[in-house]
């Protein structure tokens, strides 16, 4: 069989993976274009010139995942410093550590209570009408009452998301754990860290291979398809087709600069969770390397917004309007050959690097075994 040319728009963790586990395993030369000046995508670290403080540019970038071969993949490409996400978030009431356990438990309600009649209080307070929660809001309420819901979750999440959140999933809500002990990690994941070196430099090794060839500042667009035997697409499925059904709706970020001195917040993220407050959360980002020692501190308020055409996407908003114009992609999309939508952004779900780089492991596999013409259209579907 001779060999194929492949292109990957988007040098993000989605296509440099995938990009990486073609070249080595298959027989493709592998052309990767990328919109903006630098690979890694919203993972994009950088050192800043005036602090020396390592940068993430899209916001921060904790890295966990329980998938052993994906721990494996990328501790095959950097160094992890030891790191552990413990948020705190600051409410009406005070100060308290989330994700919500046991000390948040006692000291929200000023009391002193054990693991177990921890769960049986908080289960006192859930609402028990609701026997099926239907979106954010009902699972809050059933699984954490009122007083807990309004003083974390209502505020942040209307800023966050823009509409209430009785319109939004109950699987946003299940990202972050409930736990009825002391332990403050925010994930649940068996393995987290953050590179050493940061995730600019692990994307750059990954697509430093012979037959990869990088074009950065380089927009991909569909009258490219034709050029190659086969295409992956990590950029907005909707943009892919020229927006020509309209728009899948995004939520994208403002980030607010500010130098001080010293330890501004002690802390590497801080959450405020009053709706009267209009950023979601700080972030101290020389707080992300703690193994580094910095004279000076860079830190960045985060402010959400609806993604107008000229700011970049990040967050898929999937509201019920959303999911309906997503089918009618996904049925453009069905109609195409020699192309499969991967990613954040090409299949429309909010995604963690660990599941982006598992996609996409698991999608090369299945390319490998197979000829470009059985090749999936998407790498995970995305209803
Ligand atoms: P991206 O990183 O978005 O890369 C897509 C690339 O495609 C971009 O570089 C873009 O420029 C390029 N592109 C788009 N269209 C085109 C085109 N037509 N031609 C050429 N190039 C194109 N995950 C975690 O695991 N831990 C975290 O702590 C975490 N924090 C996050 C915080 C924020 C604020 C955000 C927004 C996300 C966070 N994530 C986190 C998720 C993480 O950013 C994503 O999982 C990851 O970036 C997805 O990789 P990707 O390659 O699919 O997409
Ligand atoms: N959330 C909240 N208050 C907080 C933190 C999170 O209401 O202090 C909600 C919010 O809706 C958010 C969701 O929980 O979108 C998931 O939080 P996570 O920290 O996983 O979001 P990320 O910043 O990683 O996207």
């Amino acid at each position: 069989m001779s060999q194929r040319s492949i292109a990957i728009a988007g040098a993000g963790f989605a296509g440099a993976v995938l990009a990486r586990e073609l070249a080595e395993n298959g027989d493709y030369k592998i052309t990767v274009y990328d919109e903006r000046p630098h690979v890694a995508g919203n993972c994009h670290t950088v050192r800043d010139e005036k602090t020396g403080v390592m940068l993430h540019q899209y916001g921060p970038h904790i890295f966990h995942t329980s998938r052993e071969d994906v721990w494996a993949y990328v501790n095959r490409w950097s160094q992890f410093g030891q790191y552990v996400n413990r948020v705190k978030a600051v409410t009406h009431k005070g100060v308290f550590s989330l994700p919500i356990n046991l000390l948040t438990i006692n000291q929200f309600f000023q009391k002193s209570l054990t693991p177990a009649q921890a769960r049986d209080f908080v289960g006192s307070l859930g609402d028990k009408t609701i026997r099926d929660p239907q979106n954010f809001e009902e699972q809050a309420l059933k699984f954490l009452g009122r007083d807990l819901y309004e003083s974390f979750f209502y505020g942040y999440t209307k800023k966050q998301w823009g509409v209430e959140p009785t319109s939004l999933p109950a699987s946003i809500l299940q990202r972050l754990p409930v736990r009825f002990n002391y332990d403050d990690n925010y994930y649940a994941s068996k393995f987290q860290g953050i590179p050493v070196d940061g995730y600019t430099a692990i994307i750059e090794r990954i697509l430093d291979h012979k037959m990869i060839d990088v074009h950065t500042g380089t927009r991909f667009t569909a009258n490219m398809t034709s050029q190659f035997d086969h295409v992956f697409y990590s950029g907005p499925m909707d943009g892919y087709f020229g927006f020509k059904l309209g728009r899948l709706q995004y939520r994208s970020l403002v980030f607010e600069r500010f130098d001080e001195s010293g330890d501004y917040q002690g802390n590497p993220v801080i959450n405020y969770c009053e709706e009267k407050v209009p950023y979601t959360r700080i972030s101290e980002h020389k707080h992300f390397t703690p193994w580094e020692s910095h004279e000076q501190t860079v830190c960045f308020r985060e402010y959400s917004k609806l993604a107008e055409p000229k700011d970049i996407p990040y967050y898929p908003l999937r509201l019920q309007d959303d999911k309906s114009l997503l089918q009618k992609y996904m049925d453009l999309a069905d109609g195409e050959k020699n192309l499969t939508f991967i990613g954040r952004l090409g299949t429309y779900r909010y995604l963690d690097m660990h599941v982006v780089i598992g996609e996409s492991l698991d999608l090369a596999k299945t390319c490998l075994a197979t000829t470009p013409e059985a090749w999936p259209r998407f790498s995970n579907k995305p209803i």
